[in-house]
């Protein structure tokens, strides 16, 4: 894999994919988000429609008594009406106190009204001849505001545009219908009981029961267009729907069979009213039933919506977090690798050559740790090279003079510690100022070459070593060795010396060497020094007694 590319590849990905997705998910997150606020607050519209149903039945109730009380001075009518009176501005009381009602300037002003006008006269004074009908629908005007104020909720609350077939009938219904239903409940209970309490109806009251009960069959034949669809939004086969007929056809019997077919009206007022009332409050009950049930219909699409955005903005989360985790991954195993191949840079800078630099992978990063590694190698090369150098004598290639102290001090250490000898060589070329000034310094360094060969020729243990002790001199160290095997290394290469004149520049140059030698089991630093002179003694007796010859040094030995 490529890292590198591969994490441009990544950027680009996510500038060409993730900007337009995330616009995408914003868009979800804000659609899923506002369907959910929709349901949200049509079902607090739904509640809100409750409690004005609440407050609509109320005042019904208060219309129907502030008629009769207009017209009649019974005692009993007057409790009644004050009865509901009370109960009516308890009402807006409460609904004052609901947070929906209380913030909304229109519902509140609306409120008030009803509130400071429900103890006003109905008509003004002296037109107390007036006929029930206008007196009725005098008070009529604030159920006709109070349902207007409903539809004014409705629409606030966006229930008008409820996305639910069902539910958008129902509402419909509620807002629409029932006004006129209860309106002709309305006017059987104050019309009945306005005669059943004067126990006398004139023509034109005979006239607008009738018409009462035209209106209530009519309400009837659209109930009963009305309840399979009703049945449906209830989503049941209960009898819920026919308690919504039941009511409605009581009112229609009592009407019909107390009031327009009874001969004799026996039938007492307040027994009258009461009994109304009750199916006027059972209609109303099953309103509230479906008020209930288009409640919980919202709330069960708010929950819906909720776990949809909740489902919504949790992927999204995982989404981010992969993207996140995936490119922190990328992000430290780039840095990881890279810290790695800095920590082994500075170890091959503080020294350590043989720390190899390498990666898991197969990238631009490992290719950079090959050339790393390539160049640590060449240092390596070039380093050994340098030491070689620097140890290594430049005409002869033996090992020079400081190699030559650097290994008697390290051989010497350990023939201390391993308690055993150590032979030193020490060889110089006989009259060679003379070979310089008889051939020239050109033969004489061949000369020096010449030796050098055959030392390299007769040197063989590994742990032996030759150098170019100075200018025309040489040494041989020769470690776990006595003075008589030395003694015998010394003459083998003085004879091959002295038997393979050098021949050079058509010219034949003999040489011959004196050795001295000496070997010592070392015991202490001073030892280099002794075995060193010692030898160097030997080889001036050598050169006092002739040249071309080795001699050994027993005092060494002794020491
Ligand atoms: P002896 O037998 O007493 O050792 O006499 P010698 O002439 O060998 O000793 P001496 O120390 O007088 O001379 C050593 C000469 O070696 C002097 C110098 O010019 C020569 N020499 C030293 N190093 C080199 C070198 O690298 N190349 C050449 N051609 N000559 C060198
Ligand atoms: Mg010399
Ligand atoms: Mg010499």
């Amino acid at each position: 894999m490529n890292r590198l590319n591969y994490s441009s590849k990544f950027l680009v990905m996510i500038m060409l994919f993730a900007i337009p997705l995330g616009i995408l998910a914003t868009q979800q997150i804000n659609n899923a988000f506002n369907n959910f606020e929709e349901a949200r607050i049509q079902r607090q519209g739904i509640e809100a429609l409750q409690h004005s149903h609440q407050l609509i039945q109320q005042l019904e109730e208060w219309r129907d008594l502030s008629a009769l009380r207009f017209l009649s001075s019974d005692p009993e009518l007057a409790n009644l009406r004050t009865l509901s009176v009370n109960n009516t501005r308890e009402a807006i009381e409460s609904l004052m106190r609901t947070p929906a009602f209380s913030l909304d300037v229109s519902s509140v002003g609306f409120l008030q009204r009803i509130y400071r006008n429900i103890e006003k006269p109905i008509v003004a004074p002296g037109v107390e001849g007036i006929n029930l009908e206008i007196i009725y629908d005098n008070v009529q005007v604030y159920i006709n505001d109070a349902y207007d104020w409903q539809r004014i909720l409705a629409n606030r609350f966006g229930l008008l545009g409820v996305r639910d077939t069902n539910l958008y009938l129902l509402i419909n219904d509620l807002l629409n219908d029932n006004n006129s239903l209860f309106l002709a409940q309305g006017m059987t209970r104050t019309f009945g009981t306005y005669y059943l309490f004067n126990q006398f109806i004139d023509s034109s009251g005979v006239y607008i029961l009738e018409k009462t009960y035209t209106s209530l069959e009519k309400e009837k034949e659209k109930l009963a267009a009305k309840l399979p669809q009703l049945v449906t939004l209830l989503n049941q086969t209960n009898n819920a729907p026919v308690a919504y007929k039941i009511p409605l056809e009581n009112v229609l019997f009592m009407l019909n069979e107390h009031l327009i077919q009874a001969s004799e009206l026996t039938y007492h007022w307040q027994q009258y009213y009461q009994e109304i009332s009750s199916e006027i409050a059972n209609g109303k009950a099953f309103e509230m039933l479906l008020l209930k049930h288009a409640r919980n219909e919202l709330l069960h699409l708010e929950n819906r919506k909720r776990t949809e955005l909740t489902q919504f903005i949790v992927l999204a989360i995982i989404i981010i977090v992969l993207i996140l985790l995936l490119y922190t991954g990328f992000f430290y195993s780039v840095r990881n690798t890279i810290k790695q191949l800095a920590a082994a840079a500075e170890a091959v800078a503080a020294g350590d050559l043989d720390r190899r630099m390498k990666t898991n992978t197969n990238d631009e990063l490992s290719v950079l740790a090959k050339s790393l590694d390539n160049m640590r190698e060449q240092l390596k090369v070039r380093q050994t090279r340098l030491h070689e150098l620097s140890i290594t004598d430049g005409l002869t290639q033996l090992k020079n003079r400081s190699y030559f102290d650097e290994v008697m001090e390290a051989e010497t250490n350990k023939a201390t510690r391993g308690n055993y000898p150590v032979a030193l060589i020490i060889i110089d070329i006989d009259h060679f100022k003379r070979v310089n000034d008889t051939y020239g310094h050109l033969a004489g360094d061949e000369c020096l070459r010449h030796v050098a060969t055959i030392l390299r020729a007769h040197v063989k243990r590994t742990s032996d070593v030759i150098a170019r002790y100075g200018g025309e001199e040489f040494a041989v160290v020769l470690p776990d060795t006595e003075c008589d095997e030395a003694l015998l290394l010394a003459e083998e290469i003085r004879k091959a010396v002295a038997t393979s004149p050098v021949s050079f520049a058509r010219q034949v140059i003999s040489l011959t060497l004196s050795c001295g030698i000496a070997s010592t089991i070392p015991k202490s630093r001073r030892s280099v020094v002794e075995l060193i002179s010692h030898a160097d003694e030997a080889l001036y007796r050598a050169k006092e007694n002739g040249r071309n010859r080795c001699l050994i040094n027993h005092q060494a030995s002794l020491t």
